[in-house]
């Protein structure tokens, strides 16, 4: 029952994430202005919506002022790949402080909520396992990985300021590793590289010895969190841990990827990336607490899924579509 309507503008809705976002709102009847600059998004993930008179397309760069008029904002764009953001680093610093500026702005003259889309990467690579909301973090400012992690820990410390300051209303959602149908299959991040290796028969990938750990959410648990974030009681600023906190190494999630597609291919060792995080788990027991909020999806139905979203999307497309899963450039 749509108790309200709102006009939601969401930045980079046109991305992995941002697609559902769009979809779930829509779906409870709000208009949607789902600006983006399709660097990492497509169209083709939000083709399906361009005929819906409550959804808006248009194309923006977060890096430069954006005047609408909206009732809240999702702050989402920014490349999330680690091959999409050290492909042009400067970019994605830029991305997530400027952006963050820009979106605080419209926020603050329109004084409406506005949500941003952090990440468990402001805890670098992490002493204390599973992470707490309430630890800083270990975080190289100079590496590969620091034009992210710095631009997204930066992008928090405004938004805290801005709460501070100018009493804006902000939500903090720190996302962990999260996966689903609406990944590029050239996206370069574990879960659809190692799927569309083994749905094109290809070698599967594992960097280092694949004994790091991840915790992989489902994405329509994640975007759950967030929508029950951005919903909550004006005092729940954040941040705030949104992930599934069942904890896998690297080789399981490929011998597991490898059980349900039946593949044939072989698993082989490429170099670790610089400062890739050894171990990553989310403590939820916060986000448990006050959005009641938990994850539902296992890690073998959500791998079914988008094992599912792949097959048909090469059958579709064709198998050049994911012709080279992208792994990280070296120094
Ligand atoms: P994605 O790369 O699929 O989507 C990002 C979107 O932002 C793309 O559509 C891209 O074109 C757009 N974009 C990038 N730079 C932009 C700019 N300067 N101006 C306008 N649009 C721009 O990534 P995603 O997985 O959908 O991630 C969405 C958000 O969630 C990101 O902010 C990311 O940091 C955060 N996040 C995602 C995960 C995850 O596992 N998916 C984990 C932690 C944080
Ligand atoms: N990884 C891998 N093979 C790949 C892609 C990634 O072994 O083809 C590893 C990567 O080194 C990291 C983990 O999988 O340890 C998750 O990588 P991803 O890029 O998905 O996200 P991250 O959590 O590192 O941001």
């Amino acid at each position: 029952m749509l108790l309200e309507q709102k006009r939601s503008l969401v930045t980079g809705g046109a991305g992995f994430l941002g697609t559902h976002l769009c979809r779930l709102l829509l779906d409870q009847g709000h208009e949607v202005l789902c600006a983006d600059n399709f660097s990492t998004g497509t169209r083709r993930n939000i083709e399906d919506l361009l005929d819906n008179r409550r959804f808006e397309l248009f194309r923006h760069n977060v890096t430069f002022p954006l005047f609408v008029e909206v009732d809240e904002i999702y702050n989402l764009a920014c490349p999330a790949s680690p091959v999409h953001y050290q492909f042009d680093p400067v970019q994605t610093t830029k991305t997530s402080v400027s952006g963050a500026i820009n979106m605080l702005g419209l926020a603050k003259r329109l004084k409406v909520r506005i949500l941003q889309a952090s990440t468990s990467e402001v805890y670098g690579d992490p002493a204390v396992h599973p992470q707490t909301e309430d630890y800083w973090g270990n975080v190289n400012p100079i590496g590969s990985r620091s034009c992210y992690d710095e631009g997204k820990r930066c992008a928090e410390t405004l938004f805290f300021d801005y709460r501070r300051q100018h009493g804006l209303s902000i939500k903090v959602a720190r996302i962990f590793n999260t996966y689903g149908p609406n990944m590029r299959p050239d996206d370069g991040r574990v879960v659809s590289n190692f799927i569309c290796q083994a749905l094109l028969g290809k070698d599967i990938t594992i960097f280092g010895e694949g004994l790091q750990t991840r915790s992989f959410c489902y994405v329509t648990d994640l975007i759950d969190g967030l929508d029950r974030l951005m919903n909550s009681p004006e005092e729940i600023a954040g941040p705030l841990n949104i992930g599934n906190p069942n904890e896998f190494t690297i080789r399981e999630l490929a011998e597991k990827i490898l059980a349900i597609t039946g593949s044939k291919s072989e698993i082989v060792a490429r170099p670790l990336p610089e400062d890739d995080p050894r171990q990553r788990q989310p403590d939820i027991a916060l986000a448990e607490k006050l959005l009641c909020w938990r994850p539902a999806v296992e890690l073998d139905e959500g791998l079914r899924y988008t094992i599912a979203y792949f097959e048909t999307f090469l059958r579709e497309h064709g198998k050049s579509a994911a012709s080279s899963t992208l792994i990280p450039r070296m120094r």
